[in-house]
């Protein structure tokens, strides 16, 4: 192992669970432990067939049942179902390495994250936006957003392919740039006496943005992901990603708020705006239309 590898958090996926959605397909909702904080991070994935290594690595002493019910299983459960590595109604079958108890990614069950690209999103926490209807920021936006498009095909309007129900968004507990919601709400205080969203964070003497993404890099890679279509405007998100031979970003897809575009769409607030301002102008936030970082078959041109 690199240098690379040890200086990330080790996670370990707790449990998976099938959720059917209002939106259309089933998600697998992974629960993660790791050693750097004691918050539940999660990672929503689209595609039974991409798999955490550790939730199925075999472990000393567990019986068929202790997998299903911990969600390590193949294909679908049913009522009187008893083996977790095999789905007979649906032919399909794990593989493991008989030594270590490790799966093998064998392309009629897993998820060949070496040789696909997967569509992908970092997204950190934002009970406002997401929960509270908050008209402040575009989190809501973003985060169902990327939902639809790993779902989909392609967009209609914007012509960008979707990861066809192939997909991830990892979620990580870090409300407001990472400084928890109560200081957030200072902070939303301070805006309305004045202070845009970056001098706000300094007032209140923390950083423009403490965000750390080595946690989502590491559940990628335990999802077995290596090659990602990040869904960003971020570039410090790209960054701290992006580290071949780990993970490789083969694209970044902008998230383009929907207001820009639409009359009727999107979130349509005074504070949107600033708040927007605020990212593009001071945090060197990316709109633009979907840039070719780099891919593995052509020489490379573009690296920021
Ligand atoms: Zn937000």
């Amino acid at each position: 192992m690199t240098a690379v590898t040890e200086n990330l958090p080790k996670v370990i996926c707790v449990a998976r669970a099938r959720i059917p959605t209002t939106q259309g397909p089933d998600i697998f909702l992974h629960l993660y432990a790791n050693d750097r904080d004691n918050k539940e991070h999660l990672a929503i994935v689209f595609g039974e067939d991409i798999r955490s290594r550790s939730l199925f690595q075999k472990r000393p002493g567990e019986t068929q049942r202790d997998r299903m019910v911990r969600g390590a299983y193949v294909g679908k459960l049913y009522p009187g179902r008893n083996i977790a590595d095999e789905d007979d109604r649906l032919g399909l079958k794990l593989r493991f390495d008989e030594q270590t108890g490790t799966l093998i990614t064998d392309p009629h069950t897993t998820w060949d994250g070496k040789v696909k690209d997967t569509l992908v999103r970092i997204h950190s926490e934002c009970y406002t936006g997401e929960t509270a209807w908050s008209a402040r920021c575009d989190c809501g936006e973003q985060f169902d957003r990327a939902g639809r498009l790993i779902a989909c095909d392609s967009e209609l309007d914007t012509g960008i392919i979707g990861g066809a129900g192939h997909g991830v968004i990892v979620y990580l507990r870090q409300e407001g740039r990472g400084i928890g919601l109560g200081e957030k709400l200072k902070a939303y205080n301070l805006q309305d006496l004045g202070a845009d969203t970056v001098q706000a964070n300094l007032l209140l003497e923390h950083p423009v943005d403490g965000r750390d993404f080595s946690l989502g890099k590491a559940i990628l890679i335990d999802l077995g992901i290596h090659n990602v279509r990040l869904l960003t405007n971020n570039p410090d998100k790209i960054l701290q990603i992006e580290q071949p031979p780990l993970i490789n970003c083969v694209e970044r897809v902008a998230m383009v708020p929907l207001h820009w575009n639409s009359e009727t769409s999107g979130i349509h607030s005074i504070e949107i705006e600033g708040y927007l301002t605020t990212k593009i102008e001071r945090m060197g936030h990316l709109l633009q239309k979907p840039l070719q970082l780099h891919t593995k078959t052509t020489a490379t041109t573009n690296e920021s």
